[in-house]
């Protein structure tokens, strides 16, 4: 009884007080692809979890207005979005989100849209769609912003977005990178852009207030083996007061040599810190809010997060190529 009841105590602070959660989805029930999949079945398990454990699915602008508004997101709050506009999320996706009436946002890359992709959703079906969520913008092609010029990156939102505004008669408010992937440059060349708020794909939670970020919101997906992890995903929160200092780019002989992130909150004594291929989380002392943890590790792939993480607090964050 005794232990039952220490058990409570520990697990009770990470499953009550979490702020909240935006999930991501691509496809449904297409195991062709599974990195990117989720079955409907596992979909259902999820929404019966949130049903039955009390939280609210908002609409995602709800998030942003809040964060916008500089207040707390409520705990328990969760919303979703899916990415790309696959037909599978019309033909089975869809049906779930309308039977348990959960609001989405579906991020179109519009391209595969336009040009009649076979696994992708028509303009025909986002009208339908658009009855029961709303349809926002992951840009024209698709590609890897961080690897396009600026004048590549403008014309390619500008064509998106005129394409939206002649099928869908809609101006976007939100934008997500395509991949998840961005950096200072490209942020500054979609700043005219005047989106209420622009998402990423780092695991995390909103806090919101002055703790979050608008144009730079989390987004956990719960995709592939990942869908596994989604109860754990809930139960992060944001840490707050996060500086990444180095690396700031990625490193042209792919090693991460030091990594060096800053806490606002001083109290903090130990903390874990991520990085892609190198086995997880690992264990580091903090200093007057200063981390300093030497990887000297080799990337293999294109796409590098780093990550922070304080108890149940977490904070991620991505270089790419
Ligand atoms: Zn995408």
């Amino acid at each position: 009884m005794l232990k039952l009841l220490l058990l409570l105590l520990l697990l009770l602070p990470y499953s009550l007080l979490a702020d909240g959660h935006i999930f991501v989805y691509h496809r449904f029930d297409d195991n062709r692809y599974p990195t990117t999949n989720i079955s409907t079945k596992k979909l259902r398990q999820e929404f019966n979890y949130l049903k039955k454990h009390n939280y609210k699915v908002v609409r995602i602008i709800d998030i942003v207005n809040k964060i916008r508004a500089n207040e707390k997101v409520p705990d328990k709050w969760v919303a979703f979005s899916i990415d790309d506009g696959f037909k599978s999320f019309y033909t089975h996706g869809l049906s779930v989100f309308r039977e348990f009436h959960y609001p989405f946002t579906l991020f179109i890359a519009v391209k595969y849209t336009e040009k009649n992709y076979k696994d992708y959703v028509s303009w025909k079906q986002l009208k339908k769609i658009a009855q029961y969520g709303s349809i926002e913008f992951h840009s024209y092609g698709h590609g890897h912003f961080g690897e396009m010029s600026n004048k590549q990156i403008k014309e390619d939102m500008d064509r998106g977005l005129a394409l939206m505004k002649k099928h869908l008669n809609y101006e976007p408010n939100l934008f997500v990178y395509p991949y998840g992937e961005y950096d200072s440059r490209v942020k500054k060349v979609l700043e005219p852009y005047n989106f209420k708020a622009v998402f990423n794909q780092n695991i995390g939670a909103i806090h919101g207030g002055t703790c979050s970020n608008v144009y730079d919101i989390d987004r956990s997906a719960v995709v592939g083996s990942n869908a596994k992890d989604f109860k754990l995903y809930l139960a992060f929160k944001e840490l707050c007061g996060v500086t990444f200092r180095r690396p700031l780019s990625y490193p042209k002989d792919k090693i991460i040599r030091t990594i060096e992130i800053d806490l606002a909150d001083k109290s903090i004594k130990k903390a874990s810190v991520f990085l892609s291929n190198s086995g997880g989380w690992h264990n580091v002392n903090v200093h007057n809010g200063k981390i300093i943890y030497h990887a000297n590790k080799k990337m293999k792939r294109n796409r590098i997060k780093i990550g922070v993480k304080v108890r149940n607090k977490i904070k991620l964050m991505v270089l790419s190529k």
